[in-house]
């Protein structure tokens, strides 16, 4: 296991620069692939004993895994918002969760990852659970930078009798009404792959959001029954064959070393669900909290001859980060007229050391409300929020970790610290006041 900071392939890198050579033959093709609800310890790779993921483990090996990777947001709808924009919603005034029926959907003045991939002249399609507006036209994919787009405009939950019958949407139409989900997984890898094929003398951004390992759980024939841990293993080994599948198409059309594979999570695991949901590993608590096992999600990149192979990433990164990073790599400059959250990490996938990172905040936000920061090491809560409804400090506030020490957030380190207690209150004010000062795209 080699760490971020073995350098010799870097030295090459600075020589080639140093010497005017192009390193890469342009901006590279970019592909997310984006679980819902799968949790930090739900793959072989990152401990979990029983459910096998041999092409993540691989994609890990060939690439960079991160240890202290997170969501946007501990949310399903915020955290697809806050990857698309680079931003927390909360500075748009965006929503938690959308219905069926709601009537918001993403803000017409979001620049979306897509649009700016799109501007750059590449190829986009999104296939999967979009979440981010189904009310109006100008919500969907399309409107929103995505070339190509098949998928459900929503949960696959949020079904009949609550809700009206779920749309399978190919473009701005529907395709299918209350499709099998049984057959999402494979369906949304065929056609990523069909678009990669299309377009691999192009550039091009697939954005492939899996409606797995999220209940209800569907296995493809393929999968189902096969995993000792039970329906939940079977999803999460389908999207790890999707996986393999993704990697193999880009191998056989010779484009591997220039794209840039990234998979992660949009929050951690369903706990109250049982066996149905996931896992946070040794992390605490799951997804809709902002305790550590809400947000700190898998996160693997790939990118032969680029990122190097086997590296081990424990510097903090985030998918706003992805934002950035994509938009960078692109050339393209970040919209302007707004603050975004996410930074570019460039570097970090390069191997070179990022000092700017650690100094950075980080910021858990709830529904609306900032409930903790981390800086470095450091975690400080002022609010916390439980999935299970647990208070496991029995109210006591603020809450002080230290996450290298201690990841579990088991020892509450605030009164043997206030000076760390201090700095990252200042940390949290500072940004509620630049948030309010700069207003929100929704209001209010
Ligand atoms: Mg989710």
């Amino acid at each position: 296991m080699k760490y971020y900071f073995a350098l010799p392939f870097f030295v090459l890198l600075t020589l080639l620069g140093a010497g005017g050579a192009t390193r890469f033959p342009g901006p590279p093709n970019i592909i997310i692939l984006f679980c819902d609800d799968l949790g930090y310890g739900d793959l072989s790779g990152y401990g979990h004993p029983t459910i096998r993921t041999p092409n993540l483990d691989r994609m890990a090996a060939e690439g960079m895994k991160f240890t202290n990777f997170y969501s946007g947001s501990p949310a399903c709808t915020a955290s697809r918002y806050a990857l698309l924009t680079g931003r927390f919603p909360a500075r748009s005034g965006f929503d938690w969760v959308l219905y069926p029926g709601s009537e918001r959907g993403i803000h017409p003045r979001e620049w979306t990852l897509a649009e700016g991939l799109k501007r750059a002249g590449y190829a986009t399609a999104c296939f999967g659970k979009w979440h981010l507006g189904s009310t109006k036209k100008e919500y969907l994919p399309l409107q929103n930078g995505f070339d190509e787009y098949l998928g459900l405009p929503y949960s696959n939950d949020m079904l009949p009798p609550q809700h009206p019958p779920i749309a399978l949407i190919e473009g701005n139409d529907t395709l299918q009404l209350n499709p099998g989900q049984e057959q999402l997984s494979a369906l949304y890898t065929e056609r990523a792959k069909a678009f990669i094929r299309k377009h691999g003398r192009e550039r091009f951004f697939v954005y492939l959001p899996y409606a797995m390992p999220h209940v209800p759980l569907h296995p493809g024939e393929a999968f189902a029954g096969r995993s000792p841990r039970g329906a939940y293993g079977d999803v999460v080994e389908e999207i790890d064959w999707s996986v393999g599948e993704i990697l193999k198409v880009l191998k056989d059309e010779g484009i591997e070393r220039n794209t840039l594979v990234f998979f992660t999570s949009d929050n951690g695991p369903w706990i109250i669900r049982d066996s149905l949901g996931g896992s946070a590993g040794l992390l605490r608590d799951g997804k809709g909290s902002t305790w550590e096992g809400g947000m700190r999600v898998p996160g693997i990149a790939w990118w032969p001859g680029a990122v190097e192979a086997g590296a081990l990433q424990l510097q903090p990164a985030s998918t706003l980060d992805l934002y950035a990073t994509c938009l960078a790599l692109a050339g393209q400059e970040l919209p302007a007229g707004r603050s975004v959250d996410g930074r570019d990490i460039s570097n970090l996938l390069l191997g070179k050391t990022d000092a700017a990172a650690t100094e950075k905040p980080y910021f858990y936000y709830g529904p609306r409300e900032l409930q903790a920061v981390r800086k470095g090491p450091w975690k400080l809560h002022v609010i916390t929020s439980s999935q299970t409804g647990r208070d496991y400090f029995n109210g006591k506030l603020p809450l002080l970790f230290n996450l290298d020490a201690d990841p579990s957030e088991m020892y509450d380190l605030s009164a043997a610290r206030p000076d760390i207690v201090r700095d990252l209150m200042a940390e949290i004010e500072r940004q509620k006041r630049a948030v309010a000062e700069e207003g929100s795209f929704f209001g209010k």
